[in-house]
């Protein structure tokens, strides 16, 4: 049935999105809400709409439906509910964590840890605190992404007040030894934070068996709905909050509760406790298979991150050649939805801090996808994931004739190069043919032959793009150099 959002339109008509999702496998990015999480928060929109402060039966409804959330939370970590600090999502919880306890701590020394691969919610607000004059060191990963817990001891100081690891890497999937972090936090009396989005609700998280004293979670990477997350603090640990107002979560977090997202990220980690070993099995069972079966695809592929030690849906690998842009277009022109590692960082046209800290060469790491699975994916899903890999490869070695046109004429060119480039003068070209015959020109030259192009008005340039999408080709960028449009075309040989 097709989904309508307002007065009957279809989310097409009403925002102009189209989706096109066969295999959905960006789950590091985020999950679909589970339907009994969004059954369970139907209601407080609506009949138990009350504001949760209203000293009356409407806002005490609200009121204990976010306190057996936060029950329901504790319980997902091993902590006592009142140690739960409801926030806007992981990013919050990291800002709060590490700004809302240097900052309430500084008296007792301004110097703090975090390692380098960190998502950028911990990286940047270390990067504001170094502005208010704390002093940060990053401890440095292995090629696996992994922190040695010795460097974290090498590198307390006197004056260090906050240790900040996380728990698994959103990008590689590397899970990190905190329980050892934590014990030597302890031993020299700091507090340690670790960022456990992507493993609570994922993996058994416990927050006295991992020795952490603060800890941030998000509920839509465990099929809770977007925009609400957590931070667990230790009973005693002084923080000052970052939004100034009411009292709301004992003076932590100003604002009207989300209690509809509250009450689903409780459901949500309700179900995550509840059926995580069944969900986890499934979820490694693909992962594996994947790595199995991309690792035969081709001897140029890399697993990157840890083989063991890493989250259970999580495949990062660096194709070798192929720019992720291209991969992942071809991936998404099939249904298929993955990443490249950091959906914050997706459309940044340089490798992540992640994959260059783990000394990973810019050109590889430029070639990086990452798949990660949920409870919904299947084994067919690999089988579809696999083959167009195979595809992408065999298109990357393959050499392929291309269009080289200069001011008045095209040739075509064979290359082995993995991009053609097609250049348009629309001022001053010039062609006895009508440029809208242009694939009937192309489609009867062969290697060597010439043409002259027409562009004579500005109309050539959108019928040059329609015959690149009338081809069925995809330009996959497009230059403008003053009077030049350039397509850059993949696979154009498999046309001409
Ligand atoms: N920390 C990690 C490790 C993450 O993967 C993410 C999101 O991808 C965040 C923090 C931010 O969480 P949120 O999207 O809830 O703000």
């Amino acid at each position: 049935m097709q989904e309508t959002c307002n007065r009957g339109l279809s989310l097409q008509q009403e925002y102009g999105v189209f989706m096109l999702t066969s295999i959905y496998v960006d789950h590091a990015a985020t999950t679909p809400v589970d339907p009994r999480v969004l059954e369970a928060m139907r209601p407080f929109f609506m009949s138990h709409f009350g504001n949760p402060s209203s000293a009356h039966s409407v806002g005490a409804a609200a009121r204990q439906a976010i306190e057996k959330a936060r029950s329901r939370i504790a319980e997902l970590i091993s902590a006592a509910p009142e140690e739960v600090y409801f926030t806007s999502g992981g990013t919050e919880a990291d800002n709060l964590a590490m700004k809302g306890y240097s900052l309430a701590n500084s008296a007792k020394g301004r110097h703090i840890i975090v390692s380098s691969i960190e998502h950028h919610a911990v990286l940047h607000s270390a990067e504001t605190l170094h502005k208010l004059d704390f002093e940060v060191s990053i401890v440095p990963v292995d090629g696996f992404g992994y922190v040695d817990p010795q460097d974290v001891k090498r590198a307390l100081r006197k004056d260090t007040i906050l240790i900040s690891v996380m728990h698994a890497n959103n990008e590689v999937g590397t899970l990190q030894d905190v329980a050892e972090i934590g014990r030597i936090a302890k031993e020299a009396g700091i507090i340690f934070h670790t960022d456990a989005v992507q493993t609570a609700g994922s993996i058994p998280v416990d927050v006295n068996e991992l020795g952490v004293d603060m800890l941030s979670l998000s509920a839509h990477k465990f099929y809770g709905p977007k925009g609400i997350g957590a931070l667990y603090v230790r009973n005693g640990i002084r923080i000052i909050p970052l939004l100034d107002g009411g009292a709301q979560e004992h003076g932590f977090r100003a604002g009207t509760e989300n209690v509809p997202a509250i009450v689903g990220m409780g459901v949500a980690a309700q179900l995550a406790q509840m059926e995580m070993a069944s969900r986890s099995m499934h979820i490694s069972q693909l992962r594996d298979l994947l790595i199995d079966d991309i690792l035969h695809l081709d001897p140029n592929i890399a697993l990157n991150g840890h083989r063991q030690k890493r989250l259970p849906g999580n495949v990062s690998i660096c194709l070798g050649k192929t720019p992720y842009q291209e991969s992942l277009e071809a991936l998404n022109s099939k249904g298929i939805c993955a990443s490249t590692g950091s959906a914050c960082t997706s459309h940044a046209a340089k490798p992540s801090h992640v994959l260059t800290a783990m000394g990973i060469p810019p050109e590889k790491a430029m070639s990086v996808l990452r798949f990660t699975f949920g409870k919904a994916n299947t084994e067919t899903d690999v089988e579809g994931i696999v083959e167009e890999l195979h595809n992408i490869m065999k298109s990357a070695s393959k050499p392929f004739r291309y269009v080289s046109t200069t001011r008045d004429s095209a040739q075509i060119r064979q290359s082995s190069e993995d991009k053609a480039t097609i250049t348009v003068d629309v001022r001053g070209f010039y062609c006895p043919v009508p440029v809208l015959k242009t694939k009937e020109v192309f489609d009867s030259m062969t290697i060597g032959d010439t043409l002259q192009v027409i562009a004579d008005d500005p109309a050539a340039e959108s019928d040059l793009q329609n015959w690149i999408t009338f081809t069925g080709q995809r330009a996959i960028g497009v230059q403008r150099r003053d009077s030049e449009i350039c397509f850059l075309i993949k696979k154009i040989g498999d046309i001409l």
